[in-house]
This record gives C-alpha cells, structure tokens and sequence, in this order.
C-alpha cells in the first residue's frame, strides 16, 4: 500500500497532483510513500485562502499571534520524537541530529514569541513644530518559503514562526524528497489555534516554484538550497517585483594552527564533516592545516577517528552516520570520490564500498578522508555534499585565508588556534557570513540572524533573529502635527519642520 502526502490548503489536506513523486526510506531503499505536485492551480488555492485569512491575521494583535506560536512550540516540544522518527525515515540522517534539527528550529518559533517586543517601532517627540515621528513595522502580505531537502524541519521554521507572528500568511514549498515533516507542522499549527489560510503548504516541482515567482499576489520569497536554483530564484523573484532572499550553497573551509589544541580539533572536524553524512549546508568538507607536524598529526588522530565511525540506518541506536538522502545522490558523492583518486588526491579512507548488513540496498557511503588536495582538483572546487573530507596544506594563517577567499562560497567557516591574535586576523579577514572560533559549525542561535556571503546568499537580508523580522515586515514612518500652527501659508521650498 503505498500513502500519498498532501498538500495543506487552507486549514485543510488536499490531494490534488498533476504528477506523484516517489518518497524513498534511504535507510532501505524502498518507497511506500508518494508526494502529490501541485499545479499552478493549486497554488492558486492556497494564495486565495491566505488571501482571504490575511487582513483578519494581520490585524490581530502581536501579542494574540505570540501566543498561538507559543502553543505550537508546546506542541512541538510534546512531539519531536515522532517529528524527528519521520526526517529519519525520509531524510536518512540519525534520530538524535533529527532531534537537534527539530530543537534549532524551535528555538525560531520560541524567539518569534516575542514578536510584541521586536514589532516595536520608534517615537521621536517634536521632530519639528509640533510635529511627532513614529514608525510602523507591518506585515508584507503573502509569504513564499522554498526550502531544500537536508533541514526538512528546521530551514522551513527558519521562515515561516517569525513570518506568522509578524502578521504574513505564509505559504511553503518543501522539498519533495522528505515532504512528511512540513504536513506534520502543519497539523500542530492548526491545533494551536492559527486561522486556516495563514500556513499552507504546497508540494511541487519547478512548476510551483515559477508559479510562485510569477504570482501577483505573494510579496516576498524565502529559498534555502544549491547556489544555482538561490541565483534563479533571487533574480526571478526580483525582477517580477518581490522582496527575495535566497540562500545558497557552500564549501566551508576549517584551518588547523600549529598552536590549536588538536583533539578539539579532531573531534570538531569530524562532526562537521561527517554528522548528517556531510549534507548540511553548514558541514566542514575542507580542512587547511598549518605546519607540517600538525599535518601529519591531524592525519593520523582523523583516521583512527574515522574508523571508529559507526555507519547505519539512523533509527538504529548509537550511530554516527545514516545513508545518503538519494540512490542518484550516492552516486554523485561515489563519482566525487573516484574523480579524487583520478586527480591524485591520496586517498587515506575510502568510504565507497560500505556495507550496512540488513540495509543492503541503503544509499551508504562511508567516512572518506583525502589528503594532499590541491586547490585546482575538483573535489576540492565543487560542493560535494556527502561525507568526503579533503585536506590541503597552507604555508601561514595568511596563504590559508587567501584560499578560502578565493573561493566563490562564503557561508560558514572556522579557525583552531589558542592564540587571540590568529583568531582576530581570521575572524575580521575572512570572507564568510558566520564563522566559528575553535567551533566548527558555528550556526547562530535563532536570536542572531544566518547567512552567508557571495555565491552563499543572494540578496541582503539574512535568515531569522532580528534580519528575519525585518525580511517579513516593512517599515512605515509616520509624521503628525497636532497643536495650533500660525504658519497657514503653502510652502514651495522642500519642508525643514524646523
Ligand atoms: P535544490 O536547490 O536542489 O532544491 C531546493 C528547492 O528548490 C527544493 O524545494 C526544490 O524542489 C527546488 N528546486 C529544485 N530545482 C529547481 C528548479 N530547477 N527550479 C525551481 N526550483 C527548483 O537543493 P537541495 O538539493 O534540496 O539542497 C541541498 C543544497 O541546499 C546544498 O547546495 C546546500 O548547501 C544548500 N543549503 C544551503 C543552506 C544555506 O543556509 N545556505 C541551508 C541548507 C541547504
């Protein structure tokens, strides 16, 4: 029997499809489950129910909004397990990371909670002769939010709590590959008392995708995924008139001083590269090491490391690393892998003939560790995003920050040193919108904003914290005059109020 995932519409499920895509266990390899792709009339549905629900919801107070969000994080909180169970089951990443996703992702909708304090505009009393300025922070409207497979929970509550809170029908747009966790949401988001229409989700191709872009009445567009698609998506969105950010892709680079202290090192590095099998935007493929001693050293402390990994279905207990999300994804990962050893790259651990007995046909691959990448080589150019570890030697802390910057990504990146002056040459030079000191993801908690810089992010605001309330709201700065006024004369020169 195979079950379909809807779309949600207006407070309501709907399975309505111009075509059905297959959603795959990568744990196992088999599909039991199918996604319904909507139309451009289908998302005409959901743009006329948020349409209808808007001035209601944007007319409520800040403070009644808060309060349905803070019962959806209640609501969350209670069913993370079976939120976390269903990324697994379609994502493939380990329960324990789906959890820690699930957490960053409600730590947004716990900050959007204060929506009262951040709508806040300002006051300046006697601008002029008897004239007040204030500002206004409204809603935008209808809200898009276009999010990738890796984070099927979190990159969408990067968008839609701080959008809801602040006043915006939200419409979304998950990934097909793990659908299932944007419906859960939701469901909770209607237990909690959020008037249908304000959340709706739509499944769907690039169909949905342009019909977004192209549809008159959505105001702004949020996407999250690879740097080609946030370029479409950016000058698309803006060219018809919308308020658009778009983040990207990544290759984040972490260097290794001769002053670092190296098991921290070690540890860090390994969790970056390979924690969610090296598909998280914010993941460590590259790692630059100064000195030759350390070099050797790190080499070594990665690959006992590495062969202590445990690598299996992520239900399963104490693993490190599940499948990757695809058959066509390990493929690329496996053929990333074999350009490396073509390209003379030495290839310290080899993670292409992993076997997971019982899951004989999951989308395994291995811990890989290459040493001796060269900046020219293709696994170190292109964003493999899959558990494949590149080393490349650098001279000084100056060569190694001149190679990151050389890159076309400026997402996450990261320093180990012990030494305050290293780190402050590499946090204040470096070309990256987040970076990390003696830490290797260094993802902002949800009360700072994320993004990234160059090919990493298109557009200007970043995602969530204060950024991404004003990403979702425009400003409006009122100026009043009450009290009598002795000048009645009509004025042609430009206004002083003075
Ligand atoms: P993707 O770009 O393939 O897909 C993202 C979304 O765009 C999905 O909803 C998909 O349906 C849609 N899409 C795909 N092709 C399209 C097309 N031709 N036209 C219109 N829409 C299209 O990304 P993915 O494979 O789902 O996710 C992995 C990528 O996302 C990686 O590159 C990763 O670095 C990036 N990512 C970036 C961040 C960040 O914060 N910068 C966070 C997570 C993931």
């Amino acid at each position: 029997m195979t079950t379909l995932i809807p779309h949600f519409i207006n407070g309501q499920i709907n399975e309505e499809h111009q075509a059905l895509f297959d959603v795959y266990n990568p744990a196992t390899g088999q599909s039991d489950k199918q996604v319904v792709l909507g139309s451009s009339e289908t998302l005409d549905k959901a743009v006329s129910a948020a349409k209808l629900a808007f001035p209601a919801w944007a007319n409520t107070s800040p403070l009644k909004r808060s309060r349905i969000m803070n019962k959806f994080v209640i609501l969350l909180e209670e069913n993370k397990d079976e939120l976390a169970k269903i990324i697994t089951n379609e994502h493939g990443k380990v329960h324990a990371d789906a959890l820690g996703e699930v957490q960053r992702g409600l730590e947004v909708a716990e900050y959007a909670c204060s929506a009262p304090e951040l709508l806040k505009g300002d006051f300046s009393s006697n601008v002029g002769g008897q004239v007040d300025c204030h500002t206004l922070r409204l809603p935008v409207g209808i809200c898009a939010g276009i999010t990738p497979f890796n984070f099927p929970c979190m990159v969408p509550m990067w968008m839609f709590p701080i959008a809801i809170v602040a006043g915006n029908a939200f419409i979304l747009k998950p990934a097909e590959k793990d659908p299932s966790a944007a419906i859960f949401m939701a469901k909770l988001l209607k237990k909690s008392g959020l008037p249908a229409g304000i959340f709706n989700v739509v499944h769907g191709d690039k169909l949905v995708v342009d019909a977004i872009l192209e549809h008159h009445d959505i105001g702004a567009v949020s996407f999250v995924g690879s740097t080609p698609i946030a370029k479409y998506i950016y000058e698309a969105a803006a060219k018809n008139g919308k308020r658009v950010q778009a983040l990207g892709g990544a290759n984040n680079h972490c260097v290794v001083m001769p002053d670092a202290d190296l098991d921290l090192a070690v540890h860090g590095i390994i969790g970056g590269a390979f924690g969610s099998a090296g598909e998280r935007c914010m993941a460590l493929p590259v790692a630059v090491v100064v000195g030759k001693d350390t070099h050797k050293k790190l080499i070594e402390k990665l690959s006992i490391e590495i062969d202590k990994l445990n690598v299996n279905s992520g239900d399963q207990p104490n693993v490190d690393m599940g499948p990757l999300v695809t058959k066509e994804h390990q493929q690329k990962v496996l053929n990333y892998i074999d350009i490396g050893v073509k390209e003379g790259a030495t290839l310290v651990r080899d993670g292409r003939n992993t076997k997971v007995p019982g899951y004989e046909n999951g989308y395994f691959v291995g811990a890989t560790l290459f040493d001796n990448v060269k900046s020219d080589m293709v696994i170190y150019k292109e964003e493999i995003f899959g558990p494949v570890l590149c080393v490349l030697a650098a001279d000084n802390l100056g060569d190694a920050i001149e190679l990151i910057n050389s890159g076309p990504f400026g997402n996450g990146s990261c320093i180990y040193t012990t030494n305050g002056a290293h780190s402050r040459t590499y946090t204040t030079q470096v070309h990256a919108g987040m970076i990390g000191v003696n830490i290797p993801i260094p993802v902002p908690m949800a009360f700072h904003s994320f993004g990234g810089w160059k090919a990493s992010l298109f557009g200007d605001t970043h995602v969530h914290g204060p950024e991404g309330f004003k990403f979702y709201t425009r400003l409006k700065t009122i100026s009043t005059r009450w009290g009598q006024s002795d000048n009645t004369a009509s004025a042609f020169v430009m206004p002083t109020l003075s």
